[in-house]
C-alpha cells in the first residue's frame, strides 16, 4: 500500500491540540511526525482536528431479514459519515445470530462495508453449545427486557450458565433486571457491560458496582426527555424510553464523574412509515451521535478528550481492540476530521440511513465530522469513496477479574483510574456442571420472525 501524508492535522495529545503530521503506512499510523516527511501521497487537513475513529459498539444494521430499514452496506454508509469507523452489530437479526453457522453467513454478507466491523452473538434457551464454539465475537448479548422476541431470557439460573461460558457478556438490563444481572456476574467473578443506561437509579446501582459494570449511555438518553415525546409523537418510541430531566442529569454527571465508560449510538432504524403506522422501538443514531457530542464541547458540557474516551479509546479497551482507539504510532489508521466551527441544522434529507429520519430534525449543531478514513483509507468527505472495512479481531486479556473491592460509599467521585481500567475481563475455563438443553434456537426463530412483523424490535 503506498504510504499518505495527512498534513497540518490538530490532535489531541496529553489533553491539547498540538499541530502533527500523520504518516500512514500499511493501513496504520507509521509515524507522528512534527515535520513534514515525504510519501507517496500528500494530503493538506488544513489545521482540522483529528481524532481517533468513533468505536460504536452498540447498532443494529438489520441485515439479514430486515433490510428495508437498513443494510450492513448503508449501515456502514452512515456509520463513516458521522465519523464512525468501526461498528459492533447486534445479534437481534433475522435470523437471529445465535448458531456459528448464521454468523458464518452474515461474515459474507459484510463484505463491501465502509467501515470495520465485528458482531456480538446472541444468546438463547438451548445455544450453549455455540456459545463455547463461536469466535472473535465482541461479546455475547443477554436480553433481560422484552424487546426482542425469543432472544429475552428470564431463566436466572441460564443467564448464569451464559456468563460462565462467554468470554465476555453484554446486557439489556433495565430497572430490576441490572440489579439481578449485577448480581449473577457477581456470583461468578466476572465483569458485565451495561448497555443504554438511562435511569438515575440505575447510575446509582452500578457506582456501588462500578468494578463489575462497564456502563454505557446513549445519546438520546443524553440529548432528549420524555418532554420530546409529544413533539415525536410516534417517532417518540424507544426501548429504553426517554426519561425525566433528573435521570438525563445523573447520566452527564456520572460522565463528568468517570461512571460512564462508553456512549454509544444504538442505530435502532426503522422507516418512518413504518413508525407511524404502529410501534417499533428504535432511533437511528450514527450520523448525529458525533455532532451531538461535539455540539456539547462547543457549549462547554464536556472536553474533547473525554469525548474521544467515551466514543473510541474505551471501547477499544472493553472489547479488546489492540490496535484502536488512539491516534499513535502503530494504531491502526481510523481516522474521523472534524470541524469545531461547521454548523448544520439536522435535515432528514441530508441523512443517508435507510431509515431517513432522525429525532433530532431541525437542531442545530456545531462540531461535524467532515472526513473520515479507515485504515489509512479515505471513505467519506462528503462523497463516499473505497469500501475498506474489514471484520475486527478480539484480543482479550487472560487473566481474572480481581476480587471486588466494593465501595460502601456512594458520594464518592469514582477515581479516573477505575474508570479507565477497563481490561480486566476474565476468560476462564469452567467445568461444565450442567446438563445441556437441547437446542431450541431453530424453532425460536420462526417465532421471534412473527413477532417482530408484529411489533418492531429495538
Ligand atoms: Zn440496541
Amino acid at each position: 500500500m503506498k504510504s499518505t501524508l495527512l498534513k497540518n492535522c490538530q490532535i489531541l495529545v496529553e489533553g491539547k491540540l498540538e499541530k502533527r503530521h500523520l504518516f500512514l503506512e500499511d493501513h496504520k499510523i507509521a509515524h507522528i511526525s512534527e515535520e513534514i516527511i515525504a510519501a507517496d501521497k500528500v494530503v493538506d487537513i488544513k489545521g482540522k482536528i483529528v481524532i481517533p475513529g468513533l468505536i460504536d459498539s452498540h447498532v443494529h444494521f438489520r441485515e439479514p431479514g430486515l433490510t428495508q430499514k437498513e443494510d450492513l452496506e448503508s449501515g456502514s454508509r452512515a456509520a463513516v459519515k458521522g465519523g464512525i469507523t468501526t461498528v459492533m452489530d447486534m445479534p437481534n437479526t433475522i435470523p437471529a445470530m445465535i448458531t456459528v453457522e448464521r454468523l458464518e453467513e452474515k461474515r459474507k454478507l459484510a463484505k463491501g462495508m465502509l467501515c470495520n466491523y465485528g458482531f456480538h452473538f446472541g444468546s438463547s434457551l438451548g445455544n450453549i453449545e455455540e456459545i463455547k464454539r463461536v469466535k472473535n465475537v465482541p461479546s455475547v448479548k443477554i436480553y433481560m427486557d422484552n424487546t426482542t422476541g425469543d432472544l429475552r431470557m428470564t431463566d436466572m439460573d441460564a443467564i448464569g450458565h451464559v456468563v460462565e461460558q462467554a468470554a465476555f457478556c453484554t446486557f439489556h438490563a433495565e430497572r430490576d433486571n441490572l440489579e439481578k444481572a449485577i448480581e449473577i456476574v457477581t456470583d461468578l467473578k466476572k465483569k458485565m457491560y451495561a448497555c443504554h443506561v438511562s435511569l438515575a437509579s440505575e447510575v446509582a446501582l452500578i457506582k456501588k458496582n462500578k468494578n463489575r459494570v462497564f456502563m454505557e449511555v446513549c445519546p438520546h438518553h443524553l440529548f432528549l426527555t420524555e418532554a420530546d415525546n409529544e413533539r415525536l409523537e410516534m417517532l417518540q418510541h424507544v426501548k429504553p424510553s426517554l426519561k425525566k430531566q433528573s435521570d438525563q442529569d445523573a447520566l452527564w454527571s456520572a460522565i463528568g464523574s468517570g461512571l460512564v465508560d462508553t456512549i454509544c449510538s444504538d442505530h435502532a432504524p426503522h422507516l418512518r412509515e413504518e413508525k407511524m403506522e404502529k410501534v417499533m422501538f428504535g432511533y437511528p443514531g450514527v450520523e448525529t451521535m458525533l455532532p451531538l457530542l461535539l455540539d456539547a464541547v462547543n457549549n462547554g458540557r464536556l472536553s474533547l478528550t473525554k469525548v474521544v474516551e467515551l466514543t473510541s479509546t474505551n471501547a477499544a479497551k472493553i472489547f479488546g481492540l489492540k490496535t484502536k482507539g488512539k491516534i499513535e504510532d502503530g494504531y491502526d489508521a481510523d481516522l474521523t476530521v472534524i470541524s469545531m466551527e461547521l454548523t448544520r441544522v439536522v435535515k432528514a434529507e441530508n441523512l443517508v440511513s435507510k431509515s431517513g429520519w432522525s429525532p433530532f430534525e431541525g437542531k442545530a449543531l456545531k462540531g461535524w465530522p467532515i472526513a473520515t478514513y479507515v485504515g489509512g483509507t479515505l471513505v467519506y468527505d462528503g462523497e463516499f469513496h473505497e469500501h475498506p472495512g474489514k471484520e475486527i479481531t478480539i484480543e482479550r486479556p487472560k487473566e481474572r477479574v480481581k476480587e471486588a473491592v466494593v465501595e460502601e460509599e456512594v458520594d464518592e467521585k469514582v477515581p479516573e483510574e477505575e474508570s479507565s481500567d477497563v481490561q480486566e475481563d476474565a476468560e476462564e475455563q469452567v467445568e461444565e456442571t450442567e446438563e445441556e438443553k437441547a437446542p431450541e434456537g431453530e424453532k425460536n426463530v420462526g417465532e421471534l420472525n412473527e413477532q417482530e412483523n408484529s411489533t418492531g424490535t429495538q
